[in-house]
C-alpha cells in the first residue's frame, strides 16, 4: 500500500542475505532462486542518499514485472529471470509485510559483467563525448547531431560494471566483446537492441520516449540461454522523456533522477555520500516515479499492489 513505510535498510529474519547493491538486497531462497528485494534507496552520481524515496521500491518492482510480461508477450522466445511477485513459502509474517510489493522471486544466474546500455537519443555521457570527439563510446557518428537528437537507429553502447564506490566506464562494443567472449557478445547486442526497440515502441504508444536504458543479462549455464535479468526499463535504469514536450537542442524534462541531480548540483553536494534529501525533494522524486509507472502501465501503483493480495 502507498502508506507503507520508506525503507532504506532491510534485514529479513527468515532468509539469508546473499548480497546488497546500491538499491537492492538479494536473499537466497534455494540453489536456483533468489528473492530480489528493492529498497527505497536512491543513488545519484554513484552515491547513495541518506534517506529514501517513498514508494520507490514498489514502483521499480511492479514496473519491472510489467515489462517482463509485455516483453515476453511481444518477443517470442525471450528468456527472463522473473518467476513471480508472490513471496516464497515459509517467509515469516513480519518479513512478508516488509517485502510486500517490493520483491519478486527470480532465477539465480551467472551475471555477464557488462552494463548493456542501449541509446535511442544522444544525451548524458554520450552527448559529452560526441561534443568533444565526434564519437559515442568510440563509435563514429554522423555529424550535426544536436543535444537529445534521435539516432538514425538505436545503438548498443556498453559500459563496465563497476564495483560499489567505483564509476562505470563507457567502452566500445569491441572492448565489451573481450569481456563477454565472442560466443555471447553479438547475441547480447542483438537481444538488447530487440528489447529496447520493442519497449520504445510500447512506450511511444503511451507518450513516453525511452531515450536510453541499461540492461543486464545472465547466462543459464544448463541451456546456454542468455537471460534478461535485473530491473528492466525503470526510471532508475532509463531516461524517460514525455513525448509531447520533446524538442532537440536542449535538456529534456525527464521522469528519472534529473530533479534530484539538479538539486545536488545546485547545493554543491554532487557525489557526496549519505546526503539527506529534504522532504520536498524526496516527495517530488517519488511523484515522478509514480507518474512514470501510471503512464507506462495504465494503473496506479495502489491498483497494482491490490492485485497482489
Ligand atoms: P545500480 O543499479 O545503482 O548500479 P547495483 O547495480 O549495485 O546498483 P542493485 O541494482 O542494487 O545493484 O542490485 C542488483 C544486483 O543483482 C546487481 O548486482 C545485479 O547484477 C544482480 N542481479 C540481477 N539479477 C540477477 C540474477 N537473476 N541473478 C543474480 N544476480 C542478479
Ligand atoms: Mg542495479
Amino acid at each position: 500500500m502507498s502508506s507503507s513505510s520508506v525503507l532504506t535498510s532491510i534485514a529479513l529474519e527468515s532468509l539469508p542475505k546473499l548480497t546488497s547493491g546500491k538499491v537492492r538486497d538479494l536473499y537466497d531462497i534455494d540453489d536456483k532462486t533468489l528473492l530480489f528485494v528493492t529498497t527505497d534507496r536512491i543513488s545519484a552520481y554513484d552515491v547513495i542518499m541518506g534517506n529514501g524515496v517513498p514508494s520507490k521500491g514498489a514502483v521499480l518492482t511492479q514496473l519491472s514485472a510489467h515489462w517482463f510480461k509485455v516483453l515476453s508477450d511481444r518477443i517470442p522466445g525471450l528468456k527472463t529471470h522473473f518467476l513471480t511477485l508472490q513471496p516464497p513459502a515459509g517467509l515469516s509474517a513480519a518479513d512478508k509485510a516488509v517485502v510486500h510489493g517490493r520483491s519478486m522471486q527470480v532465477r539465480k544466474l551467472k551475471v555477464f559483467p557488462v552494463e548493456v546500455i542501449v541509446r535511442g537519443y544522444i544525451t548524458g555521457s554520450a552527448w559529452n563525448e560526441y561534443k568533444k570527439e565526434g564519437t559515442v563510446h568510440g563509435l563514429p557518428m554522423p555529424t550535426g547531431l544536436q543535444q537529445c537528437s534521435k539516432f538514425p537507429k538505436a545503438i548498443y553502447t556498453p559500459s563496465t560494471k563497476a564495483e560499489l564506490g567505483e564509476h562505470d566506464e563507457n567502452i566500445s562494443p569491441e572492448q565489451a566483446a573481450k569481456i563477454l567472449g565472442d560466443k555471447y557478445a553479438s547475441r547480447i547486442e542483438e537481444l538488447a537492441l530487440k528489447v529496447y526497440n520493442t519497449a520504445a515502441e510500447y512506450a511511444a504508444e503511451r507518450g513516453i520516449i525511452i531515450a536510453d536504458t541499461k540492461f543486464e543479462f545472465g547466462l543459464d549455464e544448463e541451456t546456454d540461454d542468455i537471460v534478461l535479468i535485473d530491473e528492466v526499463l525503470t526510471p532508475d535504469s532509463s531516461r524517460f522523456w514525455p513525448a509531447d514536450e520533446y524538442e532537440v537542442g536542449r535538456d529534456q524534462n525527464s521522469f528519472d533522477k534529473q530533479f534530484l541531480r539538479n538539486w545536488l548540483t545546485s547545493e554543491g553536494l554532487k557525489g557526496k555520500d549519505g546526503v539527506e534529501m529534504p522532504a520536498d525533494i524526496a516527495d517530488a522524486t517519488s511523484a515522478r516515479y509514480l507518474d512514470a509507472f501510471k503512464r507506462l502501465t495504465g494503473k496506479t501503483l495502489d491498483e497494482a499492489l491490490n492485485e497482489l493480495r
